[in-house]
């Protein structure tokens, strides 16, 4: 009988306990002899902005399998020069192992898009996939559609039925970001190998070392906003400033627009309604008439008249954060993504949300916007005429990149 072997690619920044799960439930389900931990490559002006290096990754992921012997962590995807596509990686194992049994490991994610990755037809002639759903809004019944679709192409698709477990990269990230402890979702030696190299939240204090220079503002949010939206507001800052490492912005333009986004929130609704009329810049006639929508435009009055910022893109992105517009800035759509994948949101897609905002600007403003849109339409909103522009924008921008 030929050996039954599975490749399990991801980023594990850091890897974690989801991860060790996924890969033994695999294991069990198909019967695995071996399996190939694969980290994958991370373009430098990443690592440069903050994320840990190859080589941690690496090694942490050595620490997570080391009492599995019938576990190896490949630097392949690392060791290679340009985009790594799974595609590659699945060919070069299967190369190496022509006898065997193949099998690409993932989680529910990346099953419900795989038809979009490189050369899927391929990867599933070379390949079987194992796939575990990664929470609720990712049914076994969505998934097995899903494996049966795949299936029809002649693919080997195993969904594996069993209870998930949600946490997520990103999850712990921001656990470290916020100063909460995420150990608990780790292995320990894991745990010990970020406390002694220092990684993920001593790199990000130093990063943003002018938090400090913003403690006034810091204790304005506490005296005009309720405790709850004044720790929100604080975790949309620190949200902005990772989204905004990532995506080559300001980090401290992103912290002060983060933390002053609501600051108009809880005025009495008269006053916000004043500070509306005095926005130069573009009001509809919907946003004029709906008091949920105020504090935005109210707040970039606010903050430019009362605190003096003179900042355009921190005006103009406090200003959206709420609708959107046409010809919105990358800080803009920072501050508007910050603000739904912060650390307190807890609502139904929060983790997808999370991980599009990871994986791209302009995917992330796409869905968040579908969502937007549609919960509007359900709740019969007037929608205004800068948020369908907006849509419009990151609809061709989406075909842009498909054509
Ligand atoms: P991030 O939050 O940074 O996107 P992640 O937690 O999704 O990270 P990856 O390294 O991107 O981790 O994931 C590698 C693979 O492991 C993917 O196929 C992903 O779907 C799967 N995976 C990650 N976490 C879980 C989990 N908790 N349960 C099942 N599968 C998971």
């Amino acid at each position: 009988m030929s050996m039954k072997l599975g490749l399990f690619g991801g980023t594990f920044d850091p890897i974690h306990l989801g991860h060790r799960y996924l890969a033994e439930k695999a294991a069990e389900a198909a019967g695995l002899d071996k399996l190939i931990v694969i980290p994958a490559k991370i373009p430098p002006h990443k690592i440069a902005s903050g994320l840990v290096s190859e080589q941690d990754r690496l090694e942490m992921c050595r620490l997570a399998f080391a009492d599995l012997d019938c576990v190896e962590v490949s630097d392949f995807e690392m060791k290679n020069e340009g985009k790594s596509y799974s595609y590659n990686t699945v060919l070069h194992f299967r190369e190496l192992y022509p006898d065997c049994e193949l099998y690409f490991i993932m989680g529910s994610d990346q099953l419900l898009t795989f038809e979009k990755w490189y050369r899927y037809e391929d990867i599933l002639h070379m390949a079987g996939i194992i796939a575990l759903s990664r929470g609720e809004e990712d049914s076994v019944a969505e998934l097995e559609a899903k494996a049966a679709s795949l299936g029809a192409e002649d693919g080997r698709v195993i969904v594996v039925k069993t209870e998930p477990f949600e946490i997520s990269s990103t999850a712990i990230r921001d656990a470290f970001a916020n100063g909460s402890d995420p150990s608990c979702y780790l292995d320990k030696n894991v745990v010990e190998y970020i406390v002694s190299r220092g990684l993920y939240a001593p790199a990000r204090e130093e990063a943003v070392s002018f938090k400090k220079k913003y403690s006034a503002y810091r204790e304005l949010i506490k005296s005009c906003l309720s405790k709850k939206r004044a720790q929100h507001s604080v975790n949309v800052a620190n949200a902005a400033v990772r989204l905004a490492e990532r995506y080559g912005e300001d980090p401290e333009k992103a912290y002060v627009a983060g933390l002053l986004h609501d600051v108009c929130k809880e005025l009495p609704p008269e006053r916000q309604k004043e500070l509306v009329l005095r926005c130069r810049l573009d009001i509809s006639e919907v946003e004029k008439n709906a008091q949920p929508l105020f504090h935005a435009p109210a707040g970039a009055v606010y903050i430019e008249e009362e605190l003096g910022i003179k900042d355009e893109d921190v005006i103009a992105a406090v200003r959206y954060h709420t609708v959107g517009c046409g010809d919105m800035s990358k800080l803009a759509q920072i501050i508007y993504l910050a603000d739904l994948i912060s650390a307190d949101r807890d609502y139904k897609d929060v983790r997808k949300m999370r991980r599009y905002a990871v994986q791209s600007l302009e995917k992330a403003m796409l869905e968040a916007l579908k969502f937007s849109l549609s919960d509007s339409v359900g709740k019969e909103n007037s929608i205004p005429v800068c948020t369908l522009e907006c849509y419009n924008r990151f609809v061709m921008l989406s075909k842009m990149k498909e054509d």
